[in-house]
């Protein structure tokens, strides 16, 4: 996950249980059916559903209405006009994010709603949908209304109706418009779904299908789609074809002024300022492609209990992350090196204004305990790690040994083989049999909280340091001679 670094911490999308499949003509009724059909207007576009179910045998459904996440509020009104078919609504007393559906037992009840959310809504909050006139994007829990209390595996099934001439419709659930059947519990549910104007590109990468679906007030969308295409087809060919299967889905949507980005199943969604330089979008879609390997197809378990434990290992998981996406971008010329090199003066930079630059482990184990942990605390991962990787990379080299790359390469292959992670005394002891001091380095810069600063001749010859200050703290850059 990226993000500016003013907004909160981000938590990690819940991942849908099951992977998913366009409907065969011979399969059975979902448990539950939801047909989307977007409607345009003047200043935005609504989405009007249908969903279709069995009601309970007890004759109460209890259904909930849509819901934000990364702190966007109130996002259950953004379902309007309930009406039901086959049941009657009924409000529930104190929780006006919830109804009950009141019908005969187990009658079939259809309940239409419409999803109308005011683009001027919440403009600060960068996970907030996006709607215009000819566009619509909402993920998560931001359309749907679920069946809250019914428990275990459900069958779902998606489908797109009347979207308007000259659209696209896409979803995370396969590839094209659908209809779509997945098998998920109703927590893990919640697809993105959007479609408008966007330029949309279909590839085939290893045999899944890729869609790339582009719309903004980019100067160039097509070099956007390029780029991304680019950045896709490098890291596929780098980390083998395991992070687009079965089908993968990439949405970039220009709004606003705040760049979000979250790899979601099978998918990736970014939120970009059109101001966006086409390196930041390059990286940002580098980062989140590269998590559906690092973390999604392999990571270490102990990071999986979140918390401090997943701040603990976020310098790799994130940090990592973005140092791969960085290298693999130089390494096939879609960076240039001024801006490799750009990448970690901004890490140096972030940091010195960091009132938390120096935050030990214990510190911010105690901010987590005390509900004092922000994004300062998050973004020490983001910035550390990079830094770390890079002293890491460059001493792999100077002693010909293996590069971080290979080496995070054998982790993910003892990840998968391990079904998706490995403990993290394996994973230290992974790193220290190529050579690498990883420990000692995670005591020294996670736990102690130093910074793991550049050396001088990082970059080559080519690259100076020099000492600049930022916010009244000293810290260096890295500059042409
Ligand atoms: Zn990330």
């Amino acid at each position: 996950m990226t993000s500016n670094d003013l907004l909160p911490t981000l938590l990690a999308l819940a991942l849908l249980t099951q992977a998913c499949a366009s409907l065969p003509a011979t399969a059975p009724p979902a448990d539950v059916r939801y047909s989307i059909r977007p409607v345009p207007r003047a200043d935005r576009t609504t989405l009007e559903v249908e969903m279709g179910f069995a009601g309970d045998a007890d004759g109460v459904t209890r259904i909930a209405l849509p819901r934000g996440r990364y702190g966007v509020l109130g996002m259950h009104r953004v379902a309007t006009e309930l009406r039901a078919e086959g049941a009657e609504l009924a409000p529930v007393a104190g929780d006006e994010r919830v109804r009950d559906l009141v019908h005969a037992s187990g009658a079939k009840v259809v309940l239409r709603y419409t999803v109308d959310w005011d683009p001027a809504a919440e403009p600060g909050s960068a996970y907030r949908p996006s709607v215009g006139p000819a566009h619509f994007h909402f993920f998560g829990r931001q359309w749907i209304v679920t069946l809250p209390e019914r428990g275990g595996e459900q069958r779902f099934s998606l489908a797109f109706d009347g979207v308007p001439e000259g659209w696209s419709a896409f979803s995370n659930l396969g590839a094209g418009a659908g209809p779509f059947e997945a098998r998920a519990s109703v927590d893990a549910f919640e697809p993105l779904v959007a479609g408008g104007d966007y330029l949309t590109r279909d590839l085939v990468l290893d045999g899944a299908p890729v869609a790339i679906h582009v719309r903004g007030p980019f100067a160039d969308v097509a070099a956007v789609a390029d780029d991304v295409e680019r950045s896709i087809r490098l890291l596929t060919r780098s980390f083998g074809s395991g992070g687009v299967l079965p089908h993968f889905v990439v949405s970039v949507t220009g709004r606003g002024d705040v760049r979000a980005g979250v790899a979601i199943d099978n998918a990736f969604v970014c939120l970009v300022s059109p101001d966006a330089t086409p390196r930041d979008v390059l990286l940002l879609v580098a980062h989140e492609t590269l998590h559906n390997w690092l973390p999604r197809k392999a990571t270490i378990e102990e990071w999986r209990g979140a918390s401090v434990d997943e701040y603990r290992l976020d310098w790799f998981v994130e940090g990592f992350t973005e140092y791969l996406a960085r290298k693999a971008l130089l390494e096939a010329g879609l960076l240039t090196l001024d801006d490799f090199v750009d990448a970690f003066n901004a890490d140096l930079r972030e940091l010195a204004r960091n009132p938390m630059r120096a935050a030990t482990l214990d510190e911010v184990a105690l901010a987590i305990e005390e509900r004092r942990y922000t994004n300062r605390h998050e973004r020490l991962n983001y910035n550390r790690g990079p830094l770390l990787a890079l002293r890491w990379d460059l001493a792999q080299t100077a002693a010909g040994r293996e590069s971080v790359d290979v080496v995070v390469r054998a982790f993910l292959d003892a990840g998968v083989a391990s079904g998706g992670a490995i403990p993290e005394a394996r994973f230290f002891d992974l790193l220290e049999r190529h050579g690498i001091d990883a420990y000692a380095d995670y005591l020294r810069f996670i736990v102690d909280g130093k910074e793991p600063a550049p050396a001088p001749d990082s970059f080559g010859p080519e690259f100076e340091h020099e000492e600049q200050v930022v916010d009244g703290r000293a810290t260096w850059r890295f500059v042409r001679r």
